[in-house]
């Protein structure tokens, strides 16, 4: 009797505000061994591994784009913080390559329900189109501002200019399949355990 092929994995999407704890919660997907795709690591791998990528980002921000094969980040955080332009023609070309990868990723994993993919701006590059369902991660403004400052060891103004360039959460929900609280108070395995099993189904 042949076998029978498994079913494709759905694909799914988790978001959030910076600071709403999106890493945190997928490190306990990953403990119910669900495969993670962090979309940020691939994004900074993507810049320094893929050449068409490369030669899109020489093309956007001349030649010191990169150093010695690293991309110069701190470059290029200044040009897009003082030009808006520059930061959508950034987002334009990476985001389309990191889709495309994570596409790839997905397709390759094997004999899992679900595969996730974590990303600040699934909604806004218009990615949530090729996803099977969102999960939105939510946290009072005040505190994901707090968890910043203590994370990153940055000012309040810092923390509230990177929240800027992100819409904002009652916009994020909209879009939403299912919701994720993390104000501190409401415990956050029960919540994912319950998420997990409706995805099992
Ligand atoms: P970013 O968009 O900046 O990557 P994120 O949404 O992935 O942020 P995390 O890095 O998971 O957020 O969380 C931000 C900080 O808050 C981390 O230092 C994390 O340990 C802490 N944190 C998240 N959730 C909780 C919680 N429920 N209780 C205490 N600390 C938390």
């Amino acid at each position: 009797m042949s076998e029978q092929p498994s079913k494709p994995p759905l694909r799914v999407g988790i978001t959030g505000g910076i600071g709403s704890g999106k890493t945190t919660v997928c490190h306990i997907f990953e403990a119910l061994g669900i495969p993670v795709y962090y979309a940020d690591y691939w994004a900074k791998w993507l810049l320094e591994n893929d050449p068409i990528l490369q030669k899109k980002v020489f093309d956007l921000f001349g030649e010191n784009a990169y150093i010695n094969g690293k991309y110069n980040k701190a470059l290029i955080a200044e040009i897009v913080f003082k030009t808006p332009q520059k930061r959508s023609e950034l987002n334009a070309i990476a985001h389309p390559a990191v889709e495309q990868h994570s596409k790839e990723w997905h397709n390759q994993q094997r004999n899992v329900p679900y595969t996730l993919k974590e990303a600040a701006l699934i909604i806004e590059s218009g990615g949530q189109q090729w996803l099977d369902a969102l999960i939105v991660v939510t946290a009072p403004e005040e505190i994901r501002i707090n968890r910043i400052i203590k994370r990153d060891g940055i000012t309040r103004e810092a923390a509230i200019h990177r929240m800027a360039s992100q819409l904002p959460e009652s916009e994020k929900i909209k879009y939403a399949n299912f919701l994720i609280h993390n104000d501190g108070q409401k415990l956050l395995l029960p919540q994912v355990w319950n998420i997990h099993q409706k995805l099992l189904r």
